[in-house]
C-alpha cells in the first residue's frame, strides 16, 4: 500500500505522528513528512490509524 500526504490540505495537527510514528514524521514546522512511503503488514495498520485521525483528510492510501 502507498501513504501520500497532501501538503496543501496538511495544517499540522500532528495527530498522525502521534499515534503512527513508524510511517509520519513532523517537520521543521510541525507538518506531516512520510517516512515510509510503501508500507505492509503492522506499518499499514499504523498508516490507516494515521489516515483514519487526521482532521484534514490530508493522508490517503492507496492499494
Ligand atoms: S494529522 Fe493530518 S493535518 Fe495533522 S500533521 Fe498529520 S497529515 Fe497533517
Amino acid at each position: 500500500m502507498k501513504v501520500r500526504v497532501d501538503p496543501d490540505l496538511c495544517v499540522g495537527h500532528g495527530r498522525c505522528y502521534v499515534l503512527a510514528p513508524d510511517v509520519f514524521a513532523p517537520d521543521d514546522f510541525g507538518h506531516c513528512e512520510i517516512v515510509v512511503s510503501a508500507v505492509d503488514g503492522a506499518l499499514a495498520e499504523q498508516a490507516r490509524i494515521g489516515a483514519e485521525n487526521c482532521p484534514e483528510r490530508a493522508i490517503s492510501l492507496e492499494d
